[in-house]
């Protein structure tokens, strides 16, 4: 039995085969706004997926894949639930199925989602002050608007600081508003881009042999330079963690196709960062304190520092540097409103 059979046989018969956006009757607009609605709904049939974005996210990683990577890709599916799994982690039972089942983390997903609407609007904001300067009526509304969300979600994170293995945010939280159309557009790509790191990182756990089928991931992250691979330095746990950041940075730059086919705005390794960058961001967010580890995982600040070597050694130098300044930027207004998380200090971030 293939592991999508025994998810929708013994362990969820209640959905019926339904994608996820269909029972949890998300409007598809809203979250993802150049989305289709149509191109969901009844002409979605489960392959990767019950999450129809997910599912595209899985055939985009199998098919810029090498063989062997294929074909593993190939025999996933990842369950996308809302609250009854409390952790993305998966399950894995060689006796049970065939393949990987992953169960995948809505929490933090939708949490990234929040953030990437703040982004998209900071990455404006910034455009703004660049070609009108500070004084310009425009630049102001994007400063107002930009501040007005800033203290929005700094008063939710509050609430949604999390015990690691769950974060739930409320339902109806939304920075957006329904007035900025070209940013959500912009905010949906971003979204898109940090479910591809946390579905890459899921997926490697899997593919790295650390929930008990078999390694083909360790041959790929091993080639990494030293500095790339700070799994040697760490206790075998948090190992796991350095791991599967370092082979989803593979797997998500490593694309050769366009991220999605309707626009080509983002480099698959531009994308690679933002996604990287902002989930592990929003992770810092949540936990308070970069610099404490948990049992489970690894300090914040440390799984960041080796994500930009491992993006540095993959791409190119340049935009990169654009990319690492604006989140350190993004990084200190979030920290002069919510005093957690991430400072904007390089300092601080390299400290450990
Ligand atoms: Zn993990």
């Amino acid at each position: 039995m293939k592991a999508k059979e025994y998810y929708y046989e013994y362990i969820a018969p209640e959905e019926g085969g339904k994608s996820y956006q269909e029972l949890q009757a998300i409007d598809m607009k809203s979250r993802f706004g150049y989305v289709s609605a149509d191109s969901v709904g009844k002409n979605f049939t489960p392959r990767y997926s019950n999450d129809f974005l997910l599912d595209y996210l899985i055939e985009d990683f199998a098919r810029n894949a090498d063989a062997s990577l294929q074909n593993r890709l190939e025999n996933i599916f990842v369950a996308k639930r809302f609250n009854k799994v409390p952790n993305a982690r998966a399950k894995g039972s060689k006796k049970d199925y065939e393949g990987d089942l992953i169960f995948f983390q809505v929490g933090l997903s939708d949490a990234c989602f929040q953030y990437a609407i703040l982004l998209s609007n900071f990455q404006y904001m910034k455009a703004y002050l660049k070609d009108y300067g500070i004084n310009h009526p425009k630049s102001l509304e994007q400063v107002s608007v930009f501040q007005d969300k800033l203290i929005k979600l700094s008063n939710a994170q509050k609430r949604w600081s999390s015990y690691w293995d769950f974060i739930q945010i409320e339902k109806d939280f939304n920075l957006i508003e329904g007035s900025q159309s070209e940013q959500e557009e912009r905010a949906a790509e971003i979204a898109l881009l940090t479910d591809r790191f946390i579905l890459g990182h899921e997926i490697a756990h899997h593919l790295l042999g650390h929930t008990g089928n078999y390694d083909i991931g360790k041959g790929y992250i091993e080639l990494l330079p030293d500095n790339c691979k700070l799994w040697h330095k760490s206790d075998s746990v948090h190992a796991k963690e350095f791991q599967a950041d370092a082979l989803s940075l593979l797997m998500t730059c490593n694309a050769t196709k366009e991220l999605s086919n309707h626009q080509d705005r983002e480099n698959p390794k531009t994308g690679s960062a933002l996604g990287a960058l902002l989930t592990l961001t929003v992770l810092g967010q949540l936990a308070g304190d970069i610099h404490k580890p948990t049992r489970t995982h690894p300090k914040v600040a440390v799984r960041y520092k080796q994500a930009m070597h491992i993006l540095v050694e993959l791409t190119y130098h340049g935009f990169l540097i654009h990319i690492f300044e604006d989140f350190l930027s993004f990084h200190k207004l979030l920290h002069t409103t919510q005093n957690r998380g991430f400072t904007g200090d390089i300092d601080d971030l390299f400290k450990d």
